[in-house]
């Protein structure tokens, strides 16, 4: 068995049911996804526009790409035609672009709010109270063309288990308050994208439905 073949099979026995494995393939050549896809992978994340632009023309189109990092607003037109969820929507501003370009394109694109929990001061994200008064917005009520499927964040970058636990958790909890406050019918609002390669078995065991595992399934970048 290839190397990825293995990680892939070693990756997917630890899942849990109803989560998703989002292979985070950043910086790795076009053959390292080819292979991942043909052992069954079809959803793959890269954090930079322009990295998955030149990748995306060249692999199949059934892939489901996720965008899971910083997103410059002059940037969503060029992922706006084929992306299948953004991860790191961080403001109402990127929301409304967003907005925007997936009409330009005749489409609705998925998104998920991207919440800061970590204790570090690098992590892009929006606070508990601006995740709210983006939700309660006059502006994001009028949004046809963008649906919120979920809250996103990321842990510190930590050997402090209990910690990034925590973390997890303050991320859960607020999924489940602003689902019953905001999307209490809405079958759409359901992911919790929590969990890389150092942390994503203490993600699931805090009810993470999406995980972004990179280096752990392609190797060291
Ligand atoms: C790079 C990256 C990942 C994957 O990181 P690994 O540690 O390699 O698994 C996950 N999420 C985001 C936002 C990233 O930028």
């Amino acid at each position: 068995m290839s190397s990825i073949h293995s990680n892939l099979t070693a990756l997917r026995e630890q899942l849990t049911s109803a989560v998703t494995l989002v292979a985070v393939s950043k910086t790795k050549p076009v053959s390292m996804i080819q292979e991942a896809y043909h052992y069954g992978q079809r959803d793959f994340g890269e954090n930079k526009v322009q990295e998955l632009c030149e990748k995306q023309p060249l692999l199949p189109a059934d892939i489901r790409w996720h965008l899971i990092g910083h997103l410059q607003t002059n940037k969503v037109k060029y992922i706006a035609p084929f992306v299948h969820l953004i991860h790191s929507v961080d403001s109402i501003k990127l929301l409304s672009e967003i907005n925007k370009q997936a009409a330009k394109n005749n489409r609705t694109i998925n998104c998920l709010l991207q919440v800061y929990i970590a204790s570090e001061e690098t992590k892009f994200g929006l606070s508990e109270e601006e995740l709210f008064q983006l939700l309660r917005s006059t502006e994001y009520a009028t949004m046809k063309n963008v649906t919120v499927t979920g809250l996103m964040g990321m842990a510190s970058n930590t050997t402090n288990t209990q910690q990034v636990h925590n973390e997890f958790k303050s991320l859960k909890k607020l999924f489940d308050e602003v689902k019953t406050s905001f999307f209490a019918n809405q079958d759409t609002f359901k992911e919790i994208s929590m969990g890389m390669s150092g942390d994503y078995l203490i993600a699931m065991e805090e009810g993470s439905t999406m995980i972004r595992v990179g280096s752990s399934l392609f190797g060291e970048r």
